[in-house]
C-alpha cells in the first residue's frame, strides 16, 4: 500500500492540494482535519466548552462518525448526518483546534485514520500524519508558507463566498490556530525529521500543484 503524508499549518493549502493530487494521482483522499471539526461541530451543538477535556470527552460516547468514500472524495458523517459542508465553517476550525488538542479525542479518532489507509492506497492530510499516524509513510511531505501568504489567501476564498472579514481578523485565526496547533501536549504540529518541506510562500497554485505531484512522485 501506498501512503502520503502532507501536514502542516492551517491555511497551506494542504486539503485543495491532496485532493486535486489524490485524484491525479488514483489514491484516496483523507481528510482528518474533517474528522476533527465533526467532533467539534458535535461539541459547539452540544452547547459545550471545547476547550473543557472533560466535557468533551463524556460526549465522544454519543459520537459515531462515519467515512464514506464517494468516487475518491470523503464524505463524513456524524451520527448519520452528512455533516461535509457543515465543518467548513469558519468558527468550526477554531472548535476542532480546540478539541484536538485532548488525548481522547485523538485516540477516538486514531484507529479510523489507521484503518483507512490499510486496506487502499491514501494521501491523507492532517497535522500529525507523518508524526504519529503513519509513521512508516512512504511519502511524507510538510506543506506550508508564510502566515501572511495564508492569511491573504484565505481572505481572498473568504471575501469571494461573501463573507464579511478583513486581513487582520483572518491572520489573528491564522496565527491563533498556529500556536495551539504547535503547543498542545500531544501529537502537535510538526515537521517529521524524514518529510520533505514544501513551502508556497511565494509560488502559485499551478506551480504549488506541479512541486508536490514531482516531488511525490520521485519518492514513490
Ligand atoms: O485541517 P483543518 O483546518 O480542517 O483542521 C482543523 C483543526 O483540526 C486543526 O486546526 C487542528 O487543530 C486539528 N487537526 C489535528 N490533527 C489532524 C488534523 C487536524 O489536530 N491530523
Amino acid at each position: 500500500m501506498i501512503s502520503v503524508a502532507i501536514d502542516g499549518p492551517s491555511g497551506a493549502g494542504k486539503s485543495s492540494m491532496a485532493r486535486r493530487l489524490a485524484a491525479d494521482l488514483g489514491y484516496t483522499y483523507v481528510d482528518t482535519g474533517a474528522m476533527y471539526r465533526a467532533i467539534g461541530l458535535y461539541a459547539r451543538r452540544a452547547g459545550a466548552d471545547t476547550k473543557d477535556a472533560g466535557a468533551v470527552g463524556a460526549l465522544l460516547p454519543q459520537i459515531k462518525l462515519d467515512i464514506r468514500l464517494e468516487d475518491g472524495a470523503q464524505h463524513i458523517l456524524l451520527n448519520g448526518e452528512d455533516v461535509t459542508e457543515a465543518v467548513r465553517a469558519e468558527d468550526i476550525g477554531m472548535a476542532a483546534s480546540d478539541v484536538s488538542a485532548h488525548p481522547a479525542v485523538r485516540a477516538f479518532l486514531l484507529d479510523t485514520q489507521r484503518n483507512l489507509a490499510a486496506s487502499r492506497d491514501v494521501l491523507m492530510d492532517g497535522r500529525d500524519i507523518g508524526t504519529v499516524v503513519l509513521p512508516d509513510a512512504t511519502v511524507k511531505i510538510y506543506l506550508t508558507a508564510s502566515a501572511d501568504a495564508r492569511a491573504r489567501r484565505r481572505l481572498a476564498e473568504l471575501l469571494e463566498k461573501g463573507k464579511q472579514t478583513d486581513y487582520e481578523t483572518v491572520l489573528a485565526d491564522i496565527e491563533q490556530r498556529d500556536y495551539q496547533d504547535t503547543h498542545r501536549a500531544v501529537a502537535p504540529l510538526r515537521q517529521a525529521e524524514d518529510a520533505i518541506l514544501v513551502d508556497t510562500s511565494d509560488i502559485g497554485i499551478e506551480e504549488s500543484f506541479a512541486l508536490l505531484k514531482k516531488t511525490i512522485l520521485a519518492h514513490i
